[in-house]
């Protein structure tokens, strides 16, 4: 397949200089209103005006995408020098940026500590969905991912998370004109889900921070419904995630019996299929959210079965759901392999006859390695050319 790399952001990380985290200044970036408004009264603001300037900043930060303090024309002079000394608002850097001849766009994140996390954008026909990071690496190891080989270095914190959406809106030129601020239905960048790398309820308060900022109607202002978080079945965070975050909930389910799914997905032997579809069902009612998505991946004599798909649909009977089935996507050494055509096909017809919608995902963004499941391949080549580059 062709890659088509545009001119990538950076042609080579290590002549760059490493961005000083000015240690003394705090980054207004992924901060709570109220942790905004507690930092603005630390640094100086009046309380009394503490809300108006919270208001303020976050339209200037987070609807217009401005970052220099000088240009919030609406605050005095005096007050933007004032804020200037005491903070700064800071997204982590794209070290490079890639995109696949189907125009997924897959960016190099490098956040503190040098470690770099993947974003991925796939634009589609009535949407634009960015797919982010939660975690540098995984806990979890999930046989058929590739993240899972990867050892846990750190969670993002909520500036992380939200920078990787900032700078995607960078990159799409989606700052609105003032006053203009866009639609969901044109928007260029219109949809999130937190399918990255990481278990995003293993870093549940970063990843609730980061959303509620998106979601925030006086900023990015994308509605609830069009975030999805995907998670492997972390039980007792189910419930927080209807109440504190109320987005779409999507379940990385894969097997349709406990040693299979103990296999694919091991967090199922501390919390098995049973007690995960207890907290399933009630999350709808909690969340006020329409239907929760079921992610199947297909592996070859695995889980791809018409007894599979039979028993997957008595397992989730009664539970509002659409089932989205992943061709498996393969990475250097994946001891799987991808289901026939044929086979996946006839697995989704059963699915769709009893009523479900069960779209087959199709795989993008293969050739830049940005498909589900892959990330961290890439991430690894780059390090290791830079490796050999500086040993050049
Ligand atoms: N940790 C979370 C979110 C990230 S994984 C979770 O597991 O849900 C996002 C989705 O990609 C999950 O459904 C995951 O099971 C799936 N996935 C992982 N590796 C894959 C692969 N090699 N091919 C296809 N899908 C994969
Ligand atoms: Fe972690 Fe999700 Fe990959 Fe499992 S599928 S190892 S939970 S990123």
């Amino acid at each position: 397949m062709t890659i088509e790399p545009t001119a990538p952001i950076t042609q080579d990380v290590m002549t760059l200089p490493r961005q000083t985290p000015a240690a003394e200044k705090v980054n207004l970036v992924g901060l709570t209103r109220p942790q905004l408004r507690e930092a603005l009264i630390a640094a100086g603001t009046p309380e009394k005006q503490a809300k108006m300037r919270v208001d303020q900043l976050w339209q200037w930060i987070y609807q217009k995408g401005v970052r220099d303090f000088a240009q919030m024309t609406n605050l005095a002079k005096a007050y933007r020098v004032q804020l200037a000394e005491s903070f700064e608002i800071r997204l982590p850097e794209v070290t490079s940026r890639q995109v696949s001849a189907d125009g997924t766009r897959k960016y190099l994140v490098r956040i503190e500590g040098g470690h770099e996390v993947e974003t991925v954008y796939i634009p589609e026909a009535d949407r634009g969905t960015l797919c982010i990071s939660s975690q540098v690496g995984c806990t979890l190891t999930c046989s058929f991912c590739h993240t899972g080989t990867q050892k846990l270095v750190r969670n993002l914190t909520a500036a992380e998370i939200i920078g990787q959406v900032m700078v995607a809106r960078d990159d799409l030129g989606e700052w609105p004109e003032p006053g203009r601020a866009p639609k969901n239905e044109t928007r260029l960048l219109s949809n999130i889900v937190l399918m990255g790398m990481g278990e995003p309820l293993y870093n549940f308060d970063a990843v609730r921070d980061a959303m509620l900022i998106a979601m925030d109607g006086e900023g990015i202002s994308l509605s609830r419904r069009r975030i999805t978080l995907s998670t492997s079945g972390v039980v007792p965070e189910i419930a927080r995630t209807a109440e504190e975050i109320g987005c779409m909930l999507a379940i990385s389910f894969h097997a349709t019996t406990d040693p299979v799914r103990d296999k694919l997905v091991p967090i199922n032997k501390k919390w098995p299929i049973a007690e995960l579809l207890d907290a399933l069902r009630a999350y709808p009612k909690l969340s006020n959210s329409e239907r929760i998505t079921f992610e199947y991946v297909m592996l070859k004599d695995v889980n791809d079965s018409d007894e599979d798909a039979r028993r997957l649909l008595r397992l989730i009977k009664g539970i509002p759901a659409k089932i989205n089935l992943i061709p498996f996507n393969e990475w250097p050494g994946s001891p799987y392999q991808r289901s026939d055509w044929a086979r996946i096909e006839r697995f989704a017809d059963i699915i769709y006859k009893a009523g479900y919608a069960a779209p087959i995902r199709t795989p993008r963004g293969e050739d830049i390695m940005a498909a589900c499941g892959q990330l961290k391949s890439a991430s690894e080549r780059a390090r290791n050319a830079r490796r050999a580059n500086a040993a050049s």
